[in-house]
């Protein structure tokens, strides 16, 4: 996943993963003098809970000695992601959320050279992306989310998930041993019923079959192998926006702001 010489952008929310995984990061990169890390949060606006995680990031950052930037939604995107909920539009806030942090972590990594960005996705949040996948159809995503993640065009960074064969218990149990504060309330908007259900589905298969989710995430491992052959690298055109490299005319961030505003 990483070169002895990367700029490592790790994707701070003041979570338990992203700080799990900042922790051992700055344990790693100090083995390596011409490596560096920087953290980066975004914040999405989200009233009485952003706030908390922020200070925990920035916390942390001071702790371990790590610069630590961070990019808001507003000044990003003009909007807020508790605005896009009070809008009540056609998609859940956390459609919009998503693909909008992306931009947030892209466009931050980007600001401060980074050659490479870190994400804390565990096991569990891996198993459930396959699963809610199918469930959607949409099997070619699978491919779009693996462990790494390169751009052969080279219009992205590529983005690591180091944790993504860490289960979660053991990621809560590793942040109590070493005792990092982190945010443990859950986001006031995030209802995803069907990533709930499967949560739920997926514990009750590891309790009675242990070793479920480690099977289910080697079996989309080879899947990706396969559909990666598969399936054709897009052409990619520059978002008549904001020029970032899309397959289509506007970049789906673009898109989502112009249906807001419209
Ligand atoms: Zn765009």
């Amino acid at each position: 996943m990483l070169e002895y010489d990367d700029h490592i952008a790790v994707a701070v929310s003041g979570g338990k993963d992203s700080l799990t995984l900042l922790n051992l990061l700055v344990k790693l990169e100090k083995r390596f003098p011409k490596s560096k890390i920087t953290a980066i949060s975004v914040d999405e606006g989200i009233a009485a809970y952003r706030d908390e995680a922020l200070e925990l990031a920035r916390k942390a950052c001071d702790r371990l000695d790590v610069e630590h930037t961070i990019v808001s939604y507003r000044e990003l995107f003009g909007i807020t992601t508790d605005e896009i909920a009070r809008m009540r539009l056609g998609q859940t806030p956390c459609a919009y959320c998503g693909v909008f942090r992306r931009k947030a972590i892209n466009k931050a990594a980007a600001m401060v050279g980074a050659t490479k960005i870190a994400t804390a996705h565990n096991l569990d949040d891996e198993v459930q992306t396959v699963l809610l996948n199918m469930l959607h159809g949409d099997p070619l995503r699978i491919v779009r989310s693996g462990p790494v993640l390169r751009d052969p065009r080279g219009n992205f960074l590529t983005r690591i998930k180091p944790l993504c064969e860490i289960p979660e218990k053991e990621i809560v149990l590793y942040a109590y041993l070493t005792g990092l504060e982190f945010q443990s309330i859950a986001c006031p908007h995030s209802a995803d019923a069907l990533r709930n259900d499967i949560r739920s589905f997926l514990n009750l298969m590891e309790q009675k079959h242990a070793g479920s989710k480690f099977t289910l995430n080697r079996t989309a491992e080879r899947v990706r192998e396969l559909l990666a052959a598969a399936a054709p690298t897009s052409q990619l055109n520059e978002c008549e926006n904001c020029g970032d490299p899309t397959p289509h005319r506007l970049c789906e961030a673009c898109l989502m702001l112009h249906a807001i505003v419209a």
